[in-house]
């Protein structure tokens, strides 16, 4: 066992050590948020660890809800059965079994030993399978852009291998209890499953979701839901609390995929925020996004910076010496320093009214958005494909590329933000909420989000109060 089993719970038996992995890329993505966190988020990954190890065995727990629904039409909860004693007694049971199935996808020229050898899997008789048994036979037409699933023990040796194969049927071979191996063809079943889960804030957000087993890509879309409300850097509190229902998607009864987050509730500082999910993700009026209980948008209608990761090199401010005009002249937006090249992101849904080139600004481009409000984003290198008057752009998109074209001493974006074309500071004006649930909307989307407020609220009352 390597050093990292004796402070926590390994949810891979065969590489005892993933947790570290999983822990060094934690730090990598909470780097990557905010680059000036790198040095804190390094420093607390040791108490990280150790605190998660605690929480394990306390009674931070996860419950599963058995639920049926479809994914895309209105969410009907069937909830199978809601078991306190099961769902207390053992997170490490409840959440490994994700973990646990390793996926490799199938590349151009592969042969299945080639597969095999990337998943880990030791050859103790499985090749000679493979190559006797009639029934592995599809594995040797696997298809580029596929996957193979596979279970192995501690010490590499195959449990089990799941292929979808080019018929559409499911491969399943499994160990029996003799040590050898039986393979069989089946019509597959996929599922959505809803789970539920609980955690409580010790040290980190990131250490609370891994006590109560909830995978890293539920955690991301957590901070993100409730990055406008709540900054996770700053604000968190040991003895928040979050509960949270996402999709499970299985293949034949195993879990292969994570889905979206349809329901969350986050409890900052004594303040409890919710969040459903509505809409779907092809378009239109509520493009699946996250709103509270009343249908208000979480989103703002725009985000703060347009670039990922950058530093402000000049700020908002009615008057400093422009190194190029050499005066003293109002600067009525934001310069953002990065190299020539880093993508652009409009701040907010809307549509472009200029991109071209424009004096002092160079290639510059002015989106209209919502109300009066409107962006304007200066210097660029270049357009983004597609982005020309009349064209619709949304929140996030890349629009151009920082360069420095116009009058620019350096790369660096200028970007504005202008309530009826007035310059204004975007670092602190109150931002916008994106638009709500349209009116006609408002029945279908409480027909959703009722059953799954019920489902946190007693997620969340089980859990608890067994804890406290
Ligand atoms: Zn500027």
């Amino acid at each position: 066992m390597g050093p990292c089993c004796r402070v926590r719970v390994c949810y891979n038996p065969a590489n005892p050590c993933k947790a570290d992995n999983l822990l060094k890329n934690k730090i990598f993505i909470l780097a990557q948020t905010r680059a000036a966190q790198v040095a804190e988020a390094a420093r607390g990954a040791h108490g990280l660890l150790s605190a998660a190890g605690v929480l394990a065995l306390s009674a931070v727990a996860a419950i599963a809800i058995a639920a049926q629904m479809q994914p895309e039409v209105t969410a009907e909860l069937v909830r199978q059965e809601l078991a306190v004693p099961v769902a207390l007694q053992a997170p490490a049971a409840a959440s490994g079994d994700l973990d646990f199935w390793r996926e490799e996808k199938i590349v151009r020229g592969d042969t299945v030993v080639d597969v095999l050898a990337r998943l880990g899997v030791r050859d103790g008789g499985v090749k000679r399978f493979v190559h006797a048994d009639p029934g592995a036979r599809p594995l040797y037409r696997l298809l580029p852009g596929k996957s193979v699933r596979v279970r192995i023990d501690e010490g590499g040796d195959l449990l089990a291998l799941r292929y979808l194969t080019r018929d559409g049927e499911l491969l399943k071979i499994d160990q029996n209890d003799q040590g050898g191996y039986r393979a069989q063809t089946v019509a597959p079943s996929f599922a959505t499953r809803l789970q539920l889960r609980s955690g409580e804030i010790r040290s980190s957000l990131f250490g609370a979701a891994d006590a109560a087993g909830l995978p890293d890509a539920v955690t991301m879309q957590l901070a993100e839901i409730f990055s406008g409300d709540i900054d996770f850097f700053h604000d968190l509190r040991r003895g928040d609390r979050f509960t949270v229902a996402y999709e499970v998607l299985e293949l034949d009864g195993e879990p292969i995929r994570i889905g979206r987050v349809l329901a969350a509730e986050f409890v900052n500082k004594g303040v409890t925020f919710r969040a459903f999910h509505y809409g779907d993700s092809q378009g239109g009026e509520a493009a699946g996004g996250y709103y509270a209980e009343d249908g208000k948008n979480l989103r703002k209608a725009f985000l703060r910076s347009p670039m990922e990761f950058s530093r402000i090199t000049s700020h908002f401010s009615l008057s400093r010496f422009h190194p190029i005009m050499q005066t003293w002249r109002a600067h009525k937006g934001i310069d953002f320093g990065a190299p020539t090249g880093t993508p652009v992101r409009a701040t907010g849904d809307g549509i472009v009214d200029v991109a071209g080139r424009q004096g002092g600004y160079g290639n510059f481009i002015l989106l209209r958005h919502q109300g009066s409000f409107s962006t304007a984003y200066g210097h660029l290198s270049r357009f983004a494909t597609g982005v020309r008057r009349g064209a619709r752009v949304q929140q996030g998109q890349v629009i151009g590329y920082v360069g420095q074209t116009g009058w620019a001493t350096g790369p660096h974006l200028h970007y504005e933000f202008r309530i009826s074309d007035q310059q204004r500071n975007p670092l602190a004006v109150v931002l916008p909420a994106a638009l709500p649930i349209p009116a006609d909307k408002l029945a279908a989307f409480r027909a959703r989000s009722e059953p799954l407020s019920l489902q946190l609220g007693l997620a969340r009352g089980l859990i608890f109060a067994a804890a406290d």
